[in-house]
């Protein structure tokens, strides 16, 4: 897997200044029309900027303002890369001033015209499954495009925790120490083990703020980054509204800038050949189920449907595969480009349990590490009610008459069935695309090279049954896992002993022989299908292999916890950026760190600091 490291794509490295930036989201989208341009809304005083209804727009120019005396706690080396900056520019005032919001480094006030000056995004989203309304960057303000000229990747790079904005409702427009350190360290972990996610680059404690939450917090600023930032609800929020101008506007800004334009959509029809489909799929498994009856109604909105779709089942199942839970999946915590974003009570699973939420106030278990793929999917179907008009409009989606009115009430029956007919196909596509991305990563977890239908019961359930029934760690499963040598699980006694090590130290009581006994029997089943694929092969290559995918530090609740209270009650500085070198690198099998430490970080869920819950206050 390609991502796990990103040295290649380096290239020339630049400065802040020297760094190409843009503006495409403001200079193409609908501005506030309170604050039309940088000039007007950077001569209004601060307090006019606070929340109120903003209609017919995607933003409002609004300008970050810190709080506080800024401390930079923490860089992420693997960010300034990615973006294309010197690891040097991070020692800069000039960087430390504008990732702690104390500069607009883009704009100048003599030239107003000129320059790129920052916004707040306008978005809705449905929460816990009901409408919520108008929500938007509350608390976040993006400051400027960049693109990395050696990979030609644009990124939004964006404040969060620095002032209230339009957005910010009945709340202060700040973020608490402990969720930013959260935040920090989350996004680039997953980024380190190859799901899609917002970015970290960098985090500015606010010193001597004081933010009120369940109790007073020190509050700070995480400088993050990502393709896009734009959420279903930027979508819901326009459809809920009947602003069927914007909402067009908003999925040609999509299709266009996001995902690099309408030929780069999948299922696209060469012309002349109907039959043919560019199927973007990395599975081939979905490929058929979209072909044939109805394909020729698929305009180019189902296809962007199609496009953010697939991004979002690949990204669920990468969670799934990898135990992880965003906590708080609402449409406004949804990603259109499929990213793992907002990150709030989110967690790893330690042991196996299906059922765990790690948000605290989820009663209803909606999400749940079991539900995640079934929400994502119900978060599409209500991006596909949005997009419902225009994928329904068939062919005619470009008439004038339709472009100004709408459908007609004569067409209203037909439009509704193709929309319709578009979603429940789609539905299948999901399924499709998710449960072959999933097993394909279960498949490498396994240390298998090829896939045989009867992996998914025999080797993938049997064991996720194991490890619930026996409350085993999810992530030491598959590590420990990579370790075994074939030659250690060739007899019955010697898979009952190697079963031992899937328990926790001192956990003689769950070590029963017959548990022992079932795990036993799965090693013999693994082994089998190990030797089927591997042939004479060495373990050692093997072994390589699992390795790759399997990491061996994972930031679970119980370190970020343990984290937050050295860095936030005992000034401690050094521990962030070792658990940076850990979280960047996590398949690696030692850090140059002390070993006891690292052993301990990667090591047995201490008790009763195990399946935490948070809640969602940060
Ligand atoms: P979240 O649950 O973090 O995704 O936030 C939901 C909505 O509440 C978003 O519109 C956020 O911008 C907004 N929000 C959350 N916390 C704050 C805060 N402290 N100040 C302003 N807005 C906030
Ligand atoms: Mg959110």
């Amino acid at each position: 897997m390609a991502h796990f490291d990103s040295s290649q794509t380096s290239g020339e490295r630049h400065t802040l200044q020297s760094l190409p930036k843009s503006n495409v989201f403001t200079q193409t989208l609908p501005a506030d029309a309170a604050f039309p341009t940088p000039k007007d809304s950077h001569n209004a005083p601060r307090q006019t900027l606070g929340p109120r209804m903003v209609k017919e727009a995607l933003f409002t120019y609004v300008r970050p303002d810190p709080q506080g005396e800024s401390e930079l706690l923490a860089v992420s080396q693997r960010a300034l890369q990615d973006i294309g900056l010197k690891d040097e520019e991070a020692e800069t005032q000039e960087f430390k001033d504008v990732v702690a919001g104390r500069t607009i480094s883009t704009w100048n006030e003599e030239r107003p015209d000129e320059g790129i000056y920052p916004w707040a995004q306008c978005y809705g989203g449905y929460q816990f499954g009901q409408w919520a309304g108008q929500l938007g960057d509350g608390r976040a303000i993006s400051l400027f495009e960049s693109t990395n000229p050696a990979t030609g990747t644009r990124y939004e790079i964006q404040l969060k925790g620095a002032g209230r904005t339009p957005y910010s409702r009945f709340a202060d427009g700040r973020a608490v120490l402990r969720s930013s350190i959260r935040e920090f360290v989350v996004s680039e972990y997953l980024n380190a083990i190859g799901i899609p996610t917002t970015r970290a680059l960098a985090l500015t404690l606010n010193k001597g703020s004081r933010i009120v939450r369940e109790r007073v917090e020190p509050g700070a600023i995480v400088t993050r980054f990502a393709q896009s930032w734009i959420r279903f609800g930027t979508f819901d929020l326009q459809r809920t509204r009947g602003d069927r101008k914007t909402l067009r506007t908003l999925a040609d800004y999509t299709a266009e800038h996001v995902y690099g334009g309408w030929d780069e959509l999948p299922g696209k029809l060469p012309s002349g050949d109907a039959k043919e489909t560019h199927n973007q799929t990395t599975t081939g498994v979905a490929k058929d189920t979209i072909e044939g009856e109805g394909l020729e109604a698929e305009n180019r909105y189902v296809r962007l449907y199609r496009a953010i779709l697939r991004a979002n089942a690949l990204t669920v199942a990468k969670w799934q595969a990898y135990g992880f839970m965003n906590g708080v999946l609402n449409t406004d915590n949804t990603s259109i480009l499929g990213l793992s974003i907002d990150f709030g009570p989110f967690a790893f699973l330690d042991s196996f349990d299906p059922t765990y939420t790690p948000n605290h106030d989820d009663h209803m278990l909606r999400y749940s590490y079991r539900n995640q793929p079934t929400i994502i999917w119900w978060n599409l179907v209500r991006l596909g009610e949005a997009l419902g008009e225009l994928m329904g409009a068939g062919a005619k989606v470009d008439e004038a008459i339709f472009v100004e009115k709408g459908v007609t009430e004569e067409e209203a029956d037909e439009l509704v069935k193709r929309a319709e007919g578009v979603i429940d196909r789609c539905g299948e596509e999901y399924k499709a695309v998710f449960l072959a991305e999933y097993r394909r990563l279960m498949t490498a977890r396994l240390g298998l090279k090829t896939q045989k239908d009867s992996d998914f019961e025999v080797l993938m359930s049997e064991l996720l049954d194991c490890l619930e029934a026996f409350e085993l760690d999810f992530h030491h499963a598959f590590r420990r896992l990579s370790a075994i040598k074939l030659s250690e699980v060739e007899t019955e006694n010697q898979r009952k002993d190697v079963a031992g090590r899937f328990f926790k130290t001192n956990d003689s009581p769950r070590q029963e022989s017959d548990s022992r006994e079932r795990i036993g029997k799965w090693l013999e089943k693994w082994s089998a299908r190990v030797k089927e694929d591997w042939g004479d092969s060495s373990d050692a290559e093997r072994q390589d292999a699992m390795q790759a995918v399997n990491p061996k530090f994972v930031p679970r609740s119980w370190i970020l916890d343990e984290l937050i209270e050295r860095v936030e009650k005992k000034d401690e500085r050094d521990i962030l950026p070792q658990i940076m070198k850990l979280s960047l690198n996590p398949f690696q099998e030692s850090w140059d760190w002390d070993e006891s430490e690292e052993e301990r970080f990667c090591g047995d869920v201490p008790k009763y600091k195990g399946m935490m819950q948070c809640s969602c206050s940060s």
